[in-house]
């Protein structure tokens, strides 16, 4: 039994992990300030006696008595994080150092959820580990980005000058229930569309593809590198290699749905990737990983959530 620390625990990705911890009778604090995330998306645990939510932004300190931390206080998708990009960049960079330095005081070992975004608009494909990316720093983007990679950078420095316990993953695509079905991701968006009877909105030509993982899957290969050995530090890419395009997405969602649904081109975003999809032979090697949920399957549960919620 371990007491561990999930920032941005009330949001999609971390309310996963607290169950999943909460479940293994870890003693699990959930630190939140509801920006994104959802007191719904926790509700359930609050009855639990090893769960405890605080209501708190990690970009001022924090002091508190744990074991292990998982970072992941951040808003993920676009039409968040450019709310208020100044916010952005503090989250991650203010709050890494803030979490950093609770790590340092009480020697925790500390994992941090980064993102496919280090890489940018990739010029390699499939994305390895040790590709540097290709990222505009002053774009509408950037506030993520950027503060996704100076984060990475402080988890690195605090491990070479403090021999701190660092875990750093870098998450691509995810999908599954307590998604924000406002956020403007493809899949929540196809998913609302259908249900609702509307057209279904393809941006460009619905030719570029993405790779999807079901969240359980992200959240196993999370756990088993926060449990490797200290050595291994990351960054590792997580996520699923299976690359559809959103042509065959929509087509999924509307089988599945059953919804009548027609599709309505829209003009593609700006900076928006033709392809990405990792490469996870390290994940795979190191932590014994790889996603388990074919995206027929984890559609169903995700469009089941959707259905639920409405
Ligand atoms: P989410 O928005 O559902 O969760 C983020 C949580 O952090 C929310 O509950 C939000 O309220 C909280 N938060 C935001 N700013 C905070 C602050 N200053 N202090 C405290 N809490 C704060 O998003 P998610 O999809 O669950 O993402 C979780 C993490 O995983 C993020 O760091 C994100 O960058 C990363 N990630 C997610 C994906 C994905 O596909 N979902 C992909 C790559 C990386
Ligand atoms: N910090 C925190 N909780 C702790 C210890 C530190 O929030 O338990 C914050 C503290 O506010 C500081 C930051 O983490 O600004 C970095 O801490 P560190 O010890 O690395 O640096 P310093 O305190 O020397 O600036
Ligand atoms: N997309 C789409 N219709 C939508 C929302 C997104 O066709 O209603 C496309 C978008 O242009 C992109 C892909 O789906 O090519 C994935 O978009 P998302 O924002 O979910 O993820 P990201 O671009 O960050 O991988």
């Amino acid at each position: 039994m371990r007491r561990i620390l999930v920032t941005g625990g009330g949001g999609f990705l971390g309310s996963h992990l607290c169950d999943r911890l909460v479940a293994q009778g870890h003693d699990v604090l959930c630190v939140d300030n509801f920006f994104t995330g959802s007191k719904k998306n926790i509700a359930h645990l609050l009855r639990e006696p090893n769960f405890e939510l605080m209501r708190h932004d990690v970009t001022f300190p924090l002091y508190v008595e744990v074991d292990e931390i998982y970072n992941l206080a951040c808003p993920a998708s676009p039409v968040h994080y450019q709310f208020d990009p100044v916010q952005t960049t503090k989250t991650s960079v203010h709050g890494a150092i803030n979490m950093l330095g609770l790590a340092k005081r009480v020697k925790a070992k500390i994992l941090q959820a980064s993102t496919s975004e280090v890489y940018g608009d990739p010029v390699v494909h499939p994305q390895q580990e040790g590709y540097w990316g290709n990222v505009n720093p002053i774009g509408p983007r950037s506030c993520y980005d950027e503060g996704k990679r100076c984060a990475e950078t402080l988890f690195f420095d605090y491990w070479r000058q403090h021999n701190l316990r660092i875990k750093v993953v870098r998450i691509f695509n995810t999908y599954g229930p307590r998604m924000h079905p406002n956020d403007g991701r493809v899949v929540s968006n196809f998913i609302r569309q259908a249900l609702r009877g509307e057209d279904i909105t393809i941006c460009g030509d619905g030719s570029q593809t993405r790779s999807f993982c079901y969240v359980d899957d992200l959240i196993d290969g999370m756990m088993a590198m926060m449990d490797a050995k200290d050595g291994f530090t990351g960054p590792v890419n997580l996520g699923n290699d299976q690359e559809f395009s959103m042509l065959e997405l929509a087509e999924r969602v509307i089988n599945l749905t059953g919804a009548g649904s027609k599709f309505t081109f829209i003009p593609l975003p700006e900076n928006d990737p033709q392809q990405r999809q990792p490469d996870i032979a390290l994940a795979s090697r190191t932590l014994g990983w790889r996603p388990m949920v074919p995206l027929e399957e984890g559609l169903r549960r995700t469009i089941a959530y959707f259905k639920s919620s409405f």
